[in-house]
């Protein structure tokens, strides 16, 4: 089984696996060692387990057989890395079967469907995406990135900075321009390595946590770009404790992550007003999402939205599905509205911003056009 990295691009680059109009895709998603709940049945019978499919047409079933086939294979003496919970995509068409590591344990569940389902793990790995936390006091800095459920350390500074021991015949004036001198080093060799993490990983948020004054001074030397990055500034006096700082440090990152999600809601208003360059709700966004209009996808869980494919024409569309709405045909079935928008997103080029805000208001989905 190919291991692959926990990100959107990962999402993005797994959404070309795709048929138009058969289910012939499985994805699985179950626990990790570092769940709370561990799997309650053995991981190879999951599909057969958890698979609520209804209305397979005869290629269909093959390609759910074959899958599972795989799947009993590929897990037979599968010794996974720690991780809070999986994803794992098989498709015996393609010859692939991968999983991405998720930051927290999903529900456990099987999708047979036209592509990998990736709605709920985008909606996790979206939600609690990495980010850099910082320790520093006068003895010393730790740079951790808060990733997967765990703060791991990235990097560490000494700094052995005496606080208020007069040395030697120093007068009291030459001593605090000696202490100034070696906080702006410390803090220039911080910050040059607090960049070097965020650029890197490609972060967009930094927390903060230890001594007040020298998280000040440290402040003043970043740049704009860096600083705006700065979701929370925690007092903190022992780094020892990495659980706690990484719970305190996650409800920061999540906050602003909402905030985030409100902002860009508020921006999709603001369009919609100005110059129409928005849309809201299921049909006006479905529409600029298959011409690939959509610059920026805001995506709720969209319960309230049914969604149809069909499978003599392949069409798809909102709605119950009772008949496709194209070739009239009644062989259609019901697909997760979300997920089907979510794969356009991708298809498309999109970015997505996920949230667990169901958005009533404006129909749980909603999007910046490009023109
Ligand atoms: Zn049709």
């Amino acid at each position: 089984m190919q291991i692959l990295p926990s990100d959107l691009d990962t999402l993005r680059s797994l959404a070309d696996i795709k048929s138009d109009d058969t289910r012939c895709v499985l994805s699985v998603y179950f626990p990790g060692s570092q769940a709370e709940e561990p799997l309650a049945l053995p991981l190879g019978d999951v599909p057969e387990r958890m698979l609520e499919t209804d209305r397979l047409s005869d290629d269909e079933r093959e390609h759910r057989d074959r899958n599972i086939e795989r799947w009993r294979e590929a897990t037979t003496d599968l010794a996974l890395p720690d991780a809070p919970g999986w994803l794992a995509v098989v498709s015996w068409m393609t010859d692939q079967v991968c999983a991405i590591p998720l930051p927290k344990p999903p529900q456990v569940a099987a999708y047979l469907d036209n592509s990998p389902f990736l709605y709920p793990a985008g909606r996790l790995i979206d939600e609690f995406a990495p980010y850099a936390v910082l320790f520093a006091d006068h003895s010393r800095a730790v740079l951790y990135e808060a990733i997967l459920g765990d703060l791991v350390e990235h990097d560490r500074v000494r700094g052995d900075i005496k606080n208020h021991v007069k040395k030697g015949g120093w007068s009291q004036a030459r001593y605090e321009r000696r202490r100034d001198q070696e906080i702006h080093i410390f803090c220039e060799r911080i910050t040059e390595r607090l960049r070097r993490l965020i650029d890197e990983e490609e972060l967009d948020r930094i927390v903060l946590a230890g001594d007040e004054r020298l998280l000040g001074e440290l402040e003043e030397h970043l740049e704009d770009r860096y600083r705006e990055m700065i979701v929370t500034r925690l007092p903190v006096d022992d780094a020892s404790d990495t659980d706690s700082l990484f719970e305190d440090s996650l409800e920061a990152a999540f906050a602003e992550e909402q905030r985030l999600e409100r902002r860009l809601l508020e921006q999709i208003r603001a369009a919609k007003a100005a110059d129409d360059k928005a849309v809201l709700g299921p049909n006006g966004v479905l529409d600029a999402l298959k011409a690939h209009r959509v610059s920026r996808l805001l995506i709720g869980p969209m319960e309230d939205t049914r969604f149809w494919r069909c499978h003599a024409c392949a069409s798809f569309g909102i709605g119950n599905a009772e008949s496709c709405r194209d070739c009239g045909s009644e062989d259609v079935f019901e697909q997760s509205a979300a997920n089907e928008f979510t794969d356009l997103a991708f298809e498309g080029g999109s970015s997505v911003q996920f949230t667990t805000a169901p958005i009533q208001e404006v129909g749980g989905v909603a999007a910046l056009l490009r023109w």
